[in-house]
């Protein structure tokens, strides 16, 4: 179990998650380079002020410290208990407030009081502090307070990070994107950039055929920035996936792109009926991450997402309770075999024309009925039911089904992963009967 995915994850959320991060500043580079330290992601810089399509790239924003003092000295809101005690992107402040003062600028959650909630205010220039409800209860409101906020806001600049993998064939092209702006958050969001990572090095070691292009960067105003300077580039983008809360310890979930049925939909929505997988599908809609701006009228890129714990879903999501206890670099890696799976559906996706087209090909003369044992891989029982947690292995078909389903649509026109829809014959399984029958010359490859 030596490094395995689930414990550089553990120890990555371990190693991130007390650094104060936001959509720029030093704690956004200092995440980017730990992460460089686990594939090779290319840091790049993009200067405050720049225009960005329909943004402008805001002043870069540094916190040292913040708190509010009682009349006795005592900080009772303090940055260095959690960076999210401070309204993210606040301006800097110093100076005494009455209670009724401070009051307006105080954020809680009464129906959750022992969270603390996180807030931005990138675009407004303001300042602020988010506590929970229980903390509030205890102010007085006939005493004054002793304010701080420790933050710089300066030209500087975004700072983003991208890295590629090139396929053999590269006729096609897919993002794999994730954020990395939230501060001391788990599963909204350290664990998008953490599995990304992790993807990307085990993708690396398959044999690619299509081209991979990987992204962190600060949501929104990140992804619209590296947008820009490669606009090019996503005009030739097949598809893509958005990694987001991956790592919680409840349901699984996929949402759709906004075509309901590209390639990336379906690899996903197979990569859980394979496994006779219970998930929620969430259908398209233009919120949630960066699938805005990547299917965005002039780029139309269908993007998916897998989930555990999705995002508006789970109550700690936001709070301060999306902490260390609430992920797990079990539950990530549980999603990150998904993911793996997906990707692998991509890659083994094709379509074949059998050579004697008139009937059904003698599978005996050719030594191709499957014996009672099977050629393919041996005939597994259906009624397994997965757990929440475990990703369990893709249930096989019977192997004449597998051979049957095959070779009925080896007919030039349709898909691997067609077949598969159509048949409940797992992809990888039809993938082994297609290299069975290229061998033996019954079918050849027309399109890849
Ligand atoms: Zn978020």
């Amino acid at each position: 179990m030596k490094n395995s995915n689930a414990q550089i994850a553990q120890s990555l959320f371990e190693e991130l998650y007390p650094i104060c991060r936001s959509i720029t500043g030093n704690g956004v580079r200092e995440t980017l380079r730990i992460l460089q330290e686990y594939a090779p992601w290319n840091i790049h810089e993009f200067s405050s002020g720049t225009q960005v399509f329909d943004w402008t790239i805001p002043e870069e924003w540094n916190i040292a410290d913040a708190y509010v003092k009682d009349e006795k000295g005592n900080r009772v809101i303090d940055f260095r208990v959690s960076n999210i005690h401070v309204l993210n992107y606040s301006e800097p402040v110093q100076g005494k407030f009455s209670f009724f003062e401070l009051r307006e600028k105080l954020y809680t959650l009464p129906e959750f009081p022992e969270a603390i909630p996180y807030r931005t205010s990138y675009y407004n220039r303001d300042w602020g502090f988010c506590l929970t409800q229980n903390q509030y209860d205890m102010l007085d409101p006939y005493s004054d307070y002793e304010v701080c906020i420790d933050s710089t806001l300066e030209p500087g600049s975004l700072s983003l990070a991208d890295m590629e993998l090139l396929g053999n064939e590269g006729k096609k092209t897919y993002i794999i994107s994730t954020y990395c702006c939230h501060p001391s958050l788990c599963n909204d969001n350290l664990s998008g950039p953490i599995l990304t990572t992790l993807l990307y090095r085990a993708m690396k070691k398959m044999d690619l055929r299509h081209n991979y292009r990987f992204i962190v960067a600060p949501e929104t105003i990140g992804i619209v920035t590296y947008m820009h300077a490669n606009e090019s580039f996503f005009k030739e983008v097949d598809g893509g996936f958005v990694i987001t809360t991956t790592a919680g310890p409840g349901e699984f979930g996929a949402k759709m792109s906004f075509l309901n049925n590209a390639d990336v939909d379906r690899v996903v929505r197979l990569s859980f009926s394979e496994r006779n997988m219970k998930f929620r599908e969430y259908a398209f809609a233009p919120d949630g991450s960066d699938e805005r701006q990547y299917s965005s009228p002039a780029f139309r890129i269908p993007i998916a997402t897998i989930t555990k714990d999705k995002y508006y879903e789970y109550r700690e999501y936001h709070t301060s309770k999306d902490n260390l206890d609430f992920v797990s670099g079990d539950n990530l890696s549980e999603t990150l075999k998904l993911y793996i799976s997906a990707i692998e559906k991509i890659e083994m996706n094709g379509v074949y024309k059998v050579l004697e087209g008139r009937g059904e090909i003698q599978l005996g003369k050719r030594g191709l009925y499957p014996t009672v044992s099977g050629h393919v891989k041996q005939f597994a029982h259906k009624n397994i039911e997965s757990s929440l947690n475990i990703v369990g292995d893709i249930v096989y078909s019977n192997p004449i089904d597998a051979i049957s389903w095959f070779l009925f649509y080896a007919d030039g026109n349709t898909d691997l992963i067609t077949v598969s829809e159509k048949s409940g014959v797992p992809v990888e399984q039809l993938y082994e009967v297609a290299k069975k029958m290229l061998h033996e010359k019954v079918v050849v490859q027309v399109e890849s």
